[in-house]
């Protein structure tokens, strides 16, 4: 459920008609009823300024009586003015005229005659309003055709021709958002990096007062439904500004030139009233890779529109205060040009929450219904594993209509068992949530990775250890940190490489009893490591220091792939090869057993632990560094 804005006070002003929408029924009948109204009042303002009309045969007998001392004569009346008050106070005279040779022939005979002026406004209307009325109708038909097109697919033939060069009111543009980072919870990291820029849109000014400026584009990545969406909208609460985002699919359009339009339009109206955010989501859909795909070559305009907001990035001052937001969950097929310096060279990760975070969540999410007191936001994160933010907002949502459904006074624990239940199924179609027994499988395989890295002298420190799927493959991972950076890298090193990625799936035969395939894409690295210790660098006696294969050069932006270059090799030496990159993988795996079996209690301990927790940062992971220092090192 998208965050609402608190409704608006029913006594506040309200909201001027949107016009743009196009014509109701309504308007026209208003317009319509306008214009018979002006006419019946043109009517009655005639009538009223002007004297009463005398009669013709009145009028004459006044001329005849020289009581006139001018008279103005019009299409319709004569009007005359009296050379001295008449008895009744009038100066002025009116009549309406007759035909000369008929007064003259009525005159004759004493009788009373006057002109009738013909009531012209039925005619009027006919001859002119009513073709206008139709002409309306007939123009608000086709624009109704043409938003109906553009609806569909937005690419409608006639709706789409009439629509181009007029930016479709798809730049949203928001002014007063009530959003803040505390409606956005379990992404803390997320948030933190992102106040600095919060900070900065605050007060632009004082930010430049050292010459430091801010990173212009941040890229949010992350799966679906995290709040990435969401955090940006916060990020504009937080800071008080204009908050202008446009979809990234939304540019994509039919006919060249328009989405590069458009990216002008959104800078320019954000240049206008900076500070504010320009927020694109799903960058995915403008800025994948050039030159890849089915379509390769063939989508000038996507490639326009996505230069166009290269040139517009490059070409704005970063002190203007226009930070640049983007979101997307597949950096992966990102152009890089995208994410070179001075373009989205920031990246914050949005990840699923654990635990705790999902706690918080719920805290979040709680706030919009009456709970039951039996309801704890931890006890509801302990059953959602794997549920991202926008799940657990679903969730909340469910429970409440359970409640409702069983007329119940509030939401209780009962009706979120229900609902999780219900979302797990859906969410498992997807393959998205592990079942306990997987999970623990995980758990167990990660803390081996975590433990043989601990173990190991010379091995880079262990930052992080989560079971939270990450990306697209990925169940779980160990986040190690370089502490300096390696040009060089010796042979025991990379034995210690080796062994800490076998960790993984050694923790499993020993603690599980079976191994799985959650090791797969340890065993690719693995065996690349072992494949090139062999063959470029010469440190397998058994095949000796001669170079079997070559790195070709790679120039900047050529595209990675294996580009090794392999020499023509015998049967001999390459089942050599073969046979000593696989010594060296199972030894690594004979290494971590060793180093897992006499550490066999902090494992289950630690594997525990993390199973509970979800994740387990640095400082959780302090004292099982110092433990696993003590104990036998393999050779
Ligand atoms: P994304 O853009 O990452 O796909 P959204 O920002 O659109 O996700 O999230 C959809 C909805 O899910 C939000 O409007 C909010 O109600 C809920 N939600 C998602 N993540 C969070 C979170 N971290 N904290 C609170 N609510 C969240
Ligand atoms: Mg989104
Ligand atoms: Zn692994």
């Amino acid at each position: 459920m998208p965050p609402t804005k608190p409704p608006a006070a029913p006594d506040g002003p309200k909201p001027l008609p949107d016009f743009k929408q196009g014509w109701k029924p309504a308007n026209l009948w208003l317009m319509m009823f306008a214009l018979v109204a002006l006419f019946w009042l043109r009517d009655i303002w005639v009538t009223s300024t002007q004297v009463q009309p005398v009669p013709y045969s009145e009028f004459l007998q006044h001329l005849q009586a020289g009581k006139l001392e001018s008279i103005r004569i019009g299409s319709q009346f004569i009007e005359g003015s009296f050379k001295a008050p008449q008895p009744d106070g009038h100066t002025r005279i009116v009549t309406t005229r007759v035909a000369p040779d008929l007064a003259k022939e009525l005159a004759s005979y004493d009788v009373r005659f006057e002109g009738v002026v013909e009531n012209t406004l039925l005619r009027d209307l006919l001859s002119w309003v009513v073709p206008a009325l139709m002409l309306l109708g007939v123009w608000t038909f086709i624009a109704k055709r043409m938003a109906a097109q553009g609806g569909i697919g937005g690419m409608g033939g006639l709706g789409g021709l009439l629509q181009v060069g007029k930016s479709r009111a798809k730049l949203h543009s928001e002014t007063d958002i009530q959003v803040t980072f505390d409606d956005v919870a379990g992404v803390d990291e997320a948030k933190a990096e992102l106040r600095e820029s919060v900070d900065f849109l605050k007060n632009p000014k004082a930010y430049g007062r050292l010459g430091a400026h801010m990173p212009k584009g941040i890229l949010l990545v992350g799966p679906p439904g995290t709040g990435k969406t969401l955090l940006a909208r916060a990020m504009a609460g937080e800071a008080g500004v204009p908050f202008f985002s446009i979809t990234g699919s939304e540019f994509v359009e039919m006919f060249v030139g328009v989405g590069a339009a458009r990216v002008r339009d959104l800078f320019e109206q954000a240049r206008a009233s900076a500070p504010c955010i320009i927020f694109i989501d799903e960058l995915d859909a403008l800025g994948r890779a050039r030159g890849v795909g089915p379509m390769s070559g063939g989508h000038d305009e996507k490639e326009q529109t996505l230069n166009q907001l290269l040139a517009e990035m490059d070409g704005f001052d970063a002190s203007t205060g226009v930070v640049i937001l983007a979101a997307t969950n597949r950096p992966e097929i990102l152009d890089a040009a995208l994410l070179r310096a001075g373009r989205f060279d920031r990246q914050v990760l949005v990840d699923r929450p654990d635990r705790r975070g999902r706690a918080d969540v719920l805290r979040v999410h709680f706030k919009k219904v009456t709970l039951d007191h039996d309801v704890n936001a931890d006890t509801v994160a302990a059953l959602t594993p794997g549920f991202a933010g926008a799940d657990l907002a679903n969730l909340v949502n469910e429970a409440a209509l359970l409640a409702t459904r069983r007329n119940a006074d509030a939401v209780a624990m009962v009706d979120f068992t229900a609902a999780v239940e219900r979302i797990v199924a859906g969410l498992e179609r997807h393959q998205r949530v592990l079942g306990p027994h997987e999970r623990r499988t995980v758990a167990v395989h990660e803390m081996g990775h975590a433990l043989v890295a601990m173990a190991l002298p010379g091995t880079d420190p262990v930052h992080k250890i989560s079971i939270i799927p990450r990306g697209v493959g990925a169940l779980g991972y160990t986040l190690q940190r370089p502490s300096e950076d390696h040009y060089l890298a010796s042979r025991s090193e990379l034995r210690n490489r080796l062994a800490v990625l076998l960790g993984g799936r050694a923790a499993e035969a020993l603690v599980i009893g079976e191994v799985s395939t959650g090791a797969a894409d340890d065993l690719v690295k693995a065996s690349d490591i072992a494949h090139d210790m062999v063959a470029r660098y010469g440190m397998s006696a058994e095949v000796g220091q001669v170079v079997y294969e070559r790195q070709q050069p790679r120039f900047l932006d050529l595209p990675e792939g294996n580009m090794a270059l392999s020499r023509g090799l015998s049967d001999d030496t390459a089942q050599r090869i073969d046979a000593a990159v696989r010594a060296l993988v199972d030894e690594a795996f004979t290494r971590a057993s060793a180093v897992l079996s006499a550490r066999r209690a902090l494992l289950d301990d630690y594997a525990a632990r993390l199973l509970a927790q979800e994740t387990l940062a640095e400082t959780d992971l302090v004292p099982l560094a110092q433990a696993a220092r003590n104990g036998p090192v393999p050779a």
